[in-house]
């Protein structure tokens, strides 16, 4: 896959995470539930975490990853 912002080569891998993870509008700054239309809960796994096949461009930072494809495994 070809990075969207720079248009080099990425790599591929698993984005992995061990709690809770969420995209949410705006910053929450105690607890990570969705409080906003548009907020998403990713993650909410504290025993397990979760394991996302995605890519990374080393050279501008961008991660892409599907959010709907968790704890794919090698
Ligand atoms: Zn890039």
């Amino acid at each position: 896959m070809n990075c969207p912002k720079c248009g080099k080569e990425m790599q591929s891998g698993y984005l992995q995470t061990n709690k809770i993870m969420a995209f949410n509008q705006h910053i929450h700054k105690l607890s990570l539930l969705p409080k906003d239309e548009g907020d998403l809960l990713i993650v909410n796994n504290t025993v397990r975490g979760a394991n996302f096949k995605g890519f990374i461009c080393k050279d501008c930072g961008l991660i892409v990853f599907d959010y709907t494809q968790s704890n794919v495994k090698e």
